[in-house]
C-alpha cells in the first residue's frame, strides 16, 4: 500500500470514532463532571488522536498551514468534483452501516432543507466537510479533523482532554500562555489563529460566494469550546456574538442527522447541481 493510501485508511478510521465521540460528548445538558466521565470512557484511539493533536498544533504549525493552503494553489475543482474526490477516502469498516462522505454531506444538507432553512444554508450543509480533502493531500488526521481551538494564547480547560496540551511546545513559550497571548482583548475570531483543520480550509475556498453566517458555520463548526462551552469570551467581538446563533443552529444537523435514512445520491444530484450553480462558479481554487 502506498503512504497516501495508508494515510487515507487511517484518517477515516479515526473519523467514525471521533464523530460518535463528539455526538455523545456534546449531547445537551451535560455537567462538567459528566464531560470528564464521558472523556475517560472513550475508546483509546480517540484519546490517542487528541494526544497527538494537542501536542502538534503549535502556532508555528498553524501559520505554516495557513500560508500553504490559503494560497489556494492545490487544484481547481468544482464543488461536486471536490465531493467526489473526498468520497475516494476508503472506509475500512462495514460498508453497509457506514456512510460515505457524500452521504454524510447529503444527510446534513437534506435535514437542513427539510426544516425549511434558506438555500445558502442547505448548501453550507452540503459543503461543510469538503475541507477534509486535506487527508487526500497527505495531511495527518490530527491536522484535518477534531475539535479546533485558538493557538497563541492560553488553552481553555473546556477543550477536550486539556491535559494533553502539556506536550505542546507552545506551553514553554510564556507569551503564548497568558490569557490573551498574542491577541488583543475582544479582537474578534477573524484575527485569531485556530488549530489547523478542514473547517478553516473550506471556509476560505468559498469565502467570496456565501453569506457571512455560512462562513461562520463552516469556519467554526468544530470550535466546540466556543459554540457549546461558551469559552473565549475575552477574544470574541460583538460581531462574533451576533453570528454565534447561526453556528449553534448548524451544529445539530452535522451531529445528529446520521441516524436518518441513507440519501439517494443519484436522485438528489440534479437538485444539488442547480443549488451549487446558483452560488458558485464552475471551478473553484482549492
Ligand atoms: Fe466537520
Ligand atoms: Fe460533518
Amino acid at each position: 500500500m502506498t503512504d497516501t493510501a495508508m494515510a487515507t485508511r487511517n484518517s477515516l478510521a479515526i473519523e467514525d470514532d471521533w464523530s460518535g465521540f463528539v455526538a455523545g460528548r456534546y449531547r445537551e445538558g451535560k455537567s462538567e463532571s459528566e464531560f470528564r466521565n464521558y472523556d475517560a470512557a472513550v475508546v483509546p484511539r480517540v484519546a490517542e488522536f487528541y494526544k497527538t493533536n494537542h501536542a502538534c498544533q503549535t502556532l508555528d504549525f498553524v501559520l505554516g498551514k495557513e500560508e500553504e493552503y490559503f494560497a489556494l494553489r492545490k487544484r481547481a475543482m468544482s464543488i461536486w468534483e471536490a465531493a467526489e474526490f473526498l468520497n475516494t477516502l476508503v472506509d475500512e469498516s462495514d460498508p453497509d452501516t457506514d456512510l460515505t462522505q457524500i452521504e454524510h454531506l447529503l444527510q446534513t444538507s437534506e435535514a437542513i432543507r427539510k426544516d425549511g432553512h434558506p438555500r445558502w444554508m442547505v448548501l453550507t450543509g452540503f459543503i461543510h466537510d469538503l475541507g477534509k480533502v486535506l487527508c487526500l493531500y497527505g495531511e495527518p488526521q490530527w491536522a484535518v479533523v477534531g475539535d479546533t481551538f485558538p493557538v497563541g494564547c492560553a488553552y481553555s480547560d473546556t477543550i477536550v482532554f486539556p491535559e494533553y496540551f502539556a506536550q505542546n511546545p507552545d506551553m514553554g513559550v510564556a507569551e503564548y500562555q497568558t490569557q490573551y497571548g498574542i491577541y488583543e482583548p475582544n479582537c474578534g475570531l477573524n484575527n485569531v489563529h485556530m488549530s489547523w483543520g478542514h473547517d478553516a480550509y473550506v471556509a476560505h475556498v468559498v469565502r467570496d460566494y456565501l453569506p457571512e453566517p455560512a462562513l461562520y458555520m463552516l469556519r467554526y463548526h468544530s470550535f466546540y469550546a466556543w459554540h457549546q462551552q461558551g469559552a473565549y469570551q475575552h477574544l470574541v467581538s460583538d460581531h462574533d456574538k451576533e453570528m454565534l446563533p447561526w453556528v449553534k443552529k448548524f451544529n445539530p444537523y452535522d451531529l445528529y442527522s446520521k441516524g436518518a435514512a441513507k440519501p439517494n445520491v443519484k436522485e438528489l444530484k440534479p437538485w444539488y447541481d442547480e443549488l451549487i450553480a446558483e452560488f458558485f462558479p464552475d471551478k473553484l481554487d482549492w
